[in-house]
C-alpha cells in the first residue's frame, strides 16, 4: 500500500491551500492508498478523522509535524490532544508513554545540524524522501536513514494540489487505521519511494 505519511489542509494547517476533500481526490487520482493527514502542531480529532474517512471511503489517517529546538518531527501514535511540546525531548517522552514513534522530518533541510549524539535517540528513523525538497536533499537524508534502527519514511509535504503524490511510503502490510499504520512502522515493513 502506497501511502502519503506528510500532508496538510486547512483549515487546521494555514499554510495549506487544499480542504481535506480536495486532498482525498487528489491522493486518489494519482494513486494512493491512503494519506496521513500531518498538521503542524495539530491533531485531528479522531471523530474528525473518522467521518471524514467515511464520507470519501478513503483511507486517511492521523499525525501531527511538531515544531521543536530539533527542526520539524513527525510524530505517530501520539494521544489525541498532545500536540505542543516545549522541545524535541518532552515530545519524546510523550511518544514513550503514549507507545508513538518519533522521525525527523526533511533532515538535510534543516534539523540535521541540531540534533546531537544524545538527541538523536529520540527518532526512530528520519523522513528519507519529502516531497517538497530537492533530489540532492533527499540523497542526504535516505543516506542518514541507514544510521537507524528503521527504515526512512516518505511523504509528500503537500501544501497544494500540485505537490500532491511526489512521494509515498510504501508498506507490505494492509493498513487500515492508525494502529496498524504504527505496527507496521514499528516493524520496519515499509519503504520511502519518490513518485515525481
Ligand atoms: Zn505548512
Ligand atoms: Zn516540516
Amino acid at each position: 500500500m502506497l501511502i502519503d505519511l506528510h500532508c496538510y489542509s486547512l483549515p487546521l494547517s494555514q499554510c495549506s491551500a487544499l480542504r481535506p476533500e480536495e486532498l482525498v481526490d487528489l491522493a486518489r487520482d494519482r494513486g494512493l492508498d491512503g494519506i496521513c493527514l500531518t498538521e503542524h502542531d495539530a491533531l485531528w480529532p479522531a471523530a474528525d478523522l473518522a467521518e471524514l474517512r467515511q464520507r470519501t471511503g478513503f483511507l486517511v489517517l492521523g499525525a501531527v509535524e511538531l515544531t521543536t529546538d530539533l527542526g520539524h518531527v513527525l510524530a505517530f501514535g501520539l494521544d489525541s490532544g498532545s500536540a505542543k511540546f516545549a522541545s524535541a525531548g518532552e515530545a519524546f517522552v510523550a511518544a514513550q508513554a503514549a507507545g508513538g514513534l518519533l522521525y525527523l522530518a526533511h533532515p538535510a533541510r534543516d534539523g540535521l545540524l541540531r540534533v546531537t549524539r544524545e538527541t538523536v535517540e529520540y527518532f526512530e528513523s528520519v523522513e528519507a524522501v519529502n516531497g517538497s525538497d530537492s533530489r540532492l536533499q533527499n540523497v542526504a537524508a535516505s543516506g542518514l536513514a541507514h544510521g537507524f534502527r528503521l527504515p526512512g519514511v516518505a511523504g509528500s509535504d503537500a501544501h497544494s494540489a500540485a505537490e500532491v503524490g511526489r512521494a509515498a511510503t510504501r508498506f507490505q502490510d494492509r493498513i487500515t487505521g492508525e494502529a496498524s499504520l504504527l505496527a507496521a512502522l514499528r516493524a520496519g515493513r515499509y519503504e520511502p519511494v519518490s513518485l515525481q
